[in-house]
């Protein structure tokens, strides 16, 4: 087993250090707060990473915390894949698993309680008027003609409110703090509005909901969250939260700190646009193998272990940059050349017969099953008068630099014997059905025969009468650009439309048949690849989860 490569120090690491130091806190409560409307994609696995890894160094602890302040686009089945998809990331948030909607009673009530102050009022203004009455950066904004309501005033249209006498959009509740201050969230925010909607765990109790600034620094002060970790575009809210934590009799004063978010070439990762991925039929659900979200990832075969060794690596910054998504790739296969047994499959088969084989014969061959473990053994491979070879690995009328089968070439099968190529067997459309070639006993297992001739080039194979059959499906980048949400045009405009190419015909060593769904192999010479969810003992069905390493691929070239 291979050590995951620990998170070195960052600057978050850094304050905690000296907050325990100093004895600000004694421990440390981090949170990850997802709002439950949508699925949870690669770059969520960063912040999870983050905090869940933040409490597991410093012995503290890390909630989960769903931010459900907005019924309209919130689910159970997003609440359940995420609590899913975090407990497969390797993290478990124990007892500590929260609702903002839990707060709602609370939340209320400071809200009441900031009425009382003179700190907030009710509005009639609508989105629009209230938008305009902002300002801008340039420009100051204007106070609305409802701000100096009385507190008793305010107090009865909030309760009315609360109660349903108005339709949405009709009234809401504002902060009131400064229409000319420089930050444009401190101007007067909205804190409450009506939403005639249910709720997915409070029902049909509330028609007035909390706004999510209103909500997210007040959950981590009612569950003593010390660092309230969060990505950068959280920056210019910090004035506003401090602003509620000042002026609420709150137990606790959580610090927030904000970390540059992950982006990666070639993907999109905002919820919205996976979602229209979803809804549109661009793929075949969330959990996509060509989706970033963690439950394509998953489906596609990368181990979390990767997942958490590659937000180990990028570390954590201020600085804004968009990832390779080759690093990620690279992190998959680091952990599954160590893990991922190996077997023999071929994609685009076609038949190779033995000539000299004697017919009806079956022998059984060795080979490693993980050069990485050798503690692992070996596995038993049929060979036969008929296999299978690659397509792709025999030209009937090579170019200069293919060393592969081709008419009278000798090749090493792997960990079989060496083949040499003697006759090309048409059809009457002139299409190859058929190689015919003859083997030297000399070279079982691969060997070097005595005479000292040589091969240069080493092919994978399955026995034709004994293998199983599959259906195996290739995945390229699901986006031809690498940055396809920037720029002109709709980034469906980018959509690579060969994301997916389906091999309805692939063979199998017989080994094969007893992999369950959602293990990853590596199928040799071609990369590694994960049973499918929907794989059965009947219908294998596997995804190419990544190719192999570069080097691989250049030698495969030469070879
Ligand atoms: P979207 O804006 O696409 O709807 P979101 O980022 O607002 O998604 P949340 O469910 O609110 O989604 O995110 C939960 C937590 O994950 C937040 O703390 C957020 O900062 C963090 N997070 C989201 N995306 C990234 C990312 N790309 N990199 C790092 N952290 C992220
Ligand atoms: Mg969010």
């Amino acid at each position: 087993m291979s050590v995951p490569p620990s998170p070195s120090k960052d600057f978050i690491r850094d304050i905690i250090d000296e907050d325990l130091a100093s004895g600000k806190h004694d421990s440390t409560v981090t949170r990850f707060p997802p709002e439950p409307n949508g699925y949870l994609h690669i770059g969520h696995a960063k912040s999870i990473c983050l905090n869940f890894g933040i409490a597991e160094e410093y012995g503290g602890r890390c909630h989960l915390r769903f931010d459900d302040t907005n019924p309209v686009k919130e689910d159970v089945e997003y609440v359940d894949s995420i609590k899913e998809d975090i407990n497969w990331l390797g993290f478990d948030w124990g007892d500590h698993i929260y609702f903002a909607s839990d707060y709602f009673e609370k939340l209320h009530e400071w809200a009441v309680y900031l009425i009382k102050e003179g700190k907030a009022y009710v509005d009639d203004q609508n989105a629009d008027e209230i938008r305009k009455g902002r300002g801008n950066l340039q420009e100051p904004g204007t106070n609305s003609p409802f701000r100096d309501r009385s507190v008793e005033e305010n107090l009865a249209l909030f309760e009315r409110m609360k109660n349903g006498e108005f339709g949405n959009g009709e009234k809401v509740l504002r902060a009131r703090i400064d229409m000319a201050h420089p930050n444009l969230n401190m101007r007067d925010p909205v804190l409450y509005r009506i939403l005639h909607e249910e709720h997915h765990r409070t029902g049909d109790k509330w028609c007035i909901y909390p706004m999510y600034d209103f909500t997210h620094g007040q959950s981590d002060a009612l569950e003593f969250i010390t660092h309230s970790l969060c990505t950068l575009e959280f920056e210019n809210h910090r004035p506003l939260y401090e602003w509620f934590i000042e002026n609420l009799p709150v137990p606790s004063t959580p610090r927030q700190i904000e970390f540059s978010r992950l982006n990666l070439n070639y993907t999109v990762m905002s919820k919205r646009k996976l979602l229209q991925l979803v809804e549109e039929n661009h793929v075949s659900g969330w959990d996509d193998p060509r989706m970033p979200t963690i439950s394509g990832i998953r489906r596609r075969g990368y181990p979390a272990k990767a997942i958490r060794n590659f937000c180990n690596t990028i570390g954590i910054t201020k600085f804004q940059s968009v990832n390779d998504i080759a690093l990620l790739e690279n992190a998959v296969r680091e952990v599954l050349n160590k893990e991922a047994p190996r077997y023999m499959a071929v994609l685009n088969p076609i038949k190779v017969v033995i000539t000299n084989y004697p017919e009806g014969e079956t022998e059984i061959l060795e080979s490693v099953i993980n050069p990485e473990d050798p503690s692992l053994g070996n596995r038993e491979i049929p060979f036969g008068r008929e296999i299978y070879i690659e397509r792709d690995d025999f030209m009937e009328d090579p170019p200069k630099k293919f060393f592969r089968l081709s008419p009278g070439v000798e090749v090493r099968l792997r960990s079989a014997y060496w083949i040499k190529c003697e006759e090309v067997v048409k059809d009457d459309t002139g299409e190859i059905i058929e190689l015919h070639c003859t083997y030297d006993p000399a070279t079982k297992s691969g060997q070097n025969p005595p005479d000292g001739r040589k091969v240069k080039a080493t092919i994978h194979w399955v026995s034709a009468t004994e293998c199983a059959e599959a259906e195996v499906r290739l995945y390229d980048r699901l986006f031809m650009e690498e940055a396809p949400d920037k720029g002109e045009g709709s980034f469906l405009d980018h959509l690579n439309p060969d994301s997916l190419e389906t091999l309805p015909n692939a063979k199998l060593e017989t080994n094969l048949s007893g992999v369950e769904a959602g293990d990853t192999v590596q199928f040799e010479r071609l990369g590694y690849f994960c049973a499918d969810k929907d794989s059965t003992s009947e219908a294998l069905l596997f995804n190419r989860t990544v190719g192999l390493r570069d080097s691989w691929a250049k030698a495969q070239k030469k070879g």
